[in-house]
């Protein structure tokens, strides 16, 4: 979608702190982090959110999903991530291009929910 922020990064049109890319997804910083590694992993192909999902989409949310680990390693955290997907007005979303945010750090990370 031409209008998407996300679309954006994605295409260069927007700086982002990028960490990986591949054919069907993109990682990079949050701009905002909530923690002291954030970063979001996002499918390349425009997904509004879960809600749009559907199993024409399982091998790209499986790749995200799956990259996770080793991309949250690549940031420094070998002690365990939180991962966050925000769904609509009831999940807060702000982003209306699905995205899975990392969370990190060297100690637990404080109630989220
Ligand atoms: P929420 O803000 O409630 O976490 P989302 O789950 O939709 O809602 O998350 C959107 C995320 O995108 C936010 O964490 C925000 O900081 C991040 N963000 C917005 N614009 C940019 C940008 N240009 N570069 C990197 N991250 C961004």
């Amino acid at each position: 979608m031409s209008d998407c922020i996300f679309c954006k990064i994605i295409r260069g049109d927007i700086p982002s702190k990028k960490i990986y890319e591949d054919d069907e997804i993109f990682a990079f910083h949050d701009i905002h982090p909530a923690a002291p590694v954030h970063f979001m992993i996002v499918p390349k192909q425009h997904i509004a959110s879960l809600a749009e999902a559907d199993m024409s989409h399982q091998k790209i949310l499986g790749r995200l999903l799956a990259k996770a680990g080793e991309l949250a390693k690549g940031q420094g955290l070998n002690d365990g991530f939180r991962t966050i997907i925000n769904t609509g007005y009831v999940g807060q979303q702000e982003v209306y291009h699905l995205h899975a945010h990392i969370l990190g750090g060297p100690e637990p990370l404080g109630p989220m929910l």
